[in-house]
């Protein structure tokens, strides 16, 4: 035998010994964890680690209220070996689609359903559920690490998913300690959060900040030239130094608003676009979950008065 045949069999002989390893067997292939959107996804990544696909349904700039399934997407959560979402109506238009998929036996979890009633805020576009936006408190977000955790066991038994659990838990107190640092100088009188729709409910009452927007909690409804007057009409009474738009709402409304208030003699800023119910661009920083509510927060923090660092908490805005 030559040397390069004795280092094959070397080498097929040690793979052959990590096939036959019981941890490795009982493993079995990769299981694919399919997620709604991006920051469903990445709160699973967190908790997972490695060992999973995670693939994420709803794409970076597209409006999860608005998402309709095509044949493709439904294929893909009936194949997903786990399925996660949102839930409390966030996913407006596949809703059912999911709770069908939840009948079939295979594990799936609508996260923000897991934290108690009494933590979470109203919905008045659908009074059965909460306002679904709860990513937006970061250690509420955190709560919700241990029921994927107990998901995660049912496709993999005996695997112990607590240290996932928490580093979620230190990496969003962090998130959650540079947002009460950054926006804690804005003036009393600045702490008005005025966006294009009804998403920032959970950041405002964490960092103490008035919300107001223009439509409601969901998109599904335009806002209407009523509700664009009396918009400008608090904007120009309250003076409302700005407004903030959303990546993945259009933004026809908030320079209406810019427009209305500036006709009343009000100069209203555009305070910049925030990431609401969408991340930024996949393998991008704004395209994780930190990375979106990092951007956020400095972006808030700049444009009502704060004084935040030019590149935010990880120094790559
Ligand atoms: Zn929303």
């Amino acid at each position: 035998m030559n040397s390069y045949a004795a280092i094959g069999r070397r080498a097929l002989l040690a793979a052959g010994t990590l096939l036959a390893s019981p941890a490795l067997a009982q493993r079995g292939p990769r299981p694919t964890l399919l997620a709604t959107t991006g920051m469903v996804a990445d709160l699973v990544r967190g908790v997972a680690g490695e060992g999973f696909n995670i693939e994420t349904l709803i794409g970076e700039g597209v409006d999860p209220h608005l998402f309709r399934p095509t044949r493709n997407d439904v294929a893909r959560l009936l194949r997903a070996d786990a399925v996660f979402y949102n839930g409390h109506r966030l996913e407006g238009r596949m809703t059912e689609v999911l709770e069908r998929a939840a009948t079939q036996g295979r594990p799936i979890l609508a996260v923000a359903e897991t934290l108690p009633r009494e933590r979470l805020r109203p919905n008045d576009d659908y009074p059965d559920a909460a306002d679904p936006h709860v990513w937006m408190d970061p250690t509420l977000w955190a709560e919700c690490a241990p029921a994927v955790a107990r998901t995660l066991t049912r496709l993999r038994p005996g695997e112990d998913f607590s240290r996932g659990v928490e580093a979620t838990r230190l990496r969003l107190a962090r998130l959650d300690t540079y947002a009460r640092e950054a926006l804690a100088p804005i003036p009393a009188a600045s702490r008005v959060l005025l966006t294009a729709h009804d998403a920032f409910a959970y950041f405002g009452a964490r960092y103490e900040l008035e919300v107001e927007s223009i439509q409601g909690l969901s998109t599904e409804a335009e806002a209407s030239l009523a509700n664009i007057e009396a918009m400008v009409r608090l904007i120009v009474e309250r003076r409302i130094p700005a407004v903030f738009a959303e990546s993945s709402v259009p933004d026809r409304a908030v320079r209406a608003l810019i427009e209305g208030a500036g006709a009343r003699g009000q100069r209203l800023a555009m305070g910049g676009v925030l990431y609401s119910d969408s991340m930024g661009r996949p393998g991008t920083y704004t395209g994780t979950y930190e990375g979106m509510m990092d951007h956020n927060i400095t972006t808030i923090a700049r444009a009502l008065g704060g004084n935040p660092p030019p590149r935010g908490l990880n120094n790559r805005l």
